[in-house]
């Protein structure tokens, strides 16, 4: 089978996950706060988008981000907008549930 919108990294492990593409593999997700004191913009990061606009092998980390994105609000406010902070999300429930894991396989087997 061809591939999709862009090829994903290979995971090694231990995991070292440092870009947009691992993220994506792993099922991670990032959401992106606004850091200004009564603000708190907070939204989640479309991490497809990110890696077709900036490549899966672009950085995740913080530093790799923060020149990407700004306070709509602070902006439209005055205040320095560019006081984004980044929180990492490992793929929990329910997409790592394993009884739906075992479902999927059990309708695979099935259909
Ligand atoms: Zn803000």
């Amino acid at each position: 089978m061809k591939s999709g919108l862009f090829p994903l990294p290979q995971v090694r492990f231990p995991a070292s996950v440092d870009s947009i593409g691992q993220h994506i593999a792993l099922g991670y997700e990032i959401w992106a706060s606004c850091e200004t004191m009564g603000c708190n913009h907070t939204v989640r990061l479309n991490l497809v988008f990110m890696a077709k606009y900036l490549g899966a092998r672009h950085g995740a980390r913080p530093q790799d981000l923060k020149p990407y994105f700004y306070c709509p609000n602070c902006r439209e406010a005055g205040r320095d907008d560019r006081r984004i902070g980044f929180t990492h999300y490992a793929c929990t429930a329910p997409h790592s549930l394993v009884e739906f894991a075992c479902s999927d396989q059990q309708l695979a087997k099935a259909g």
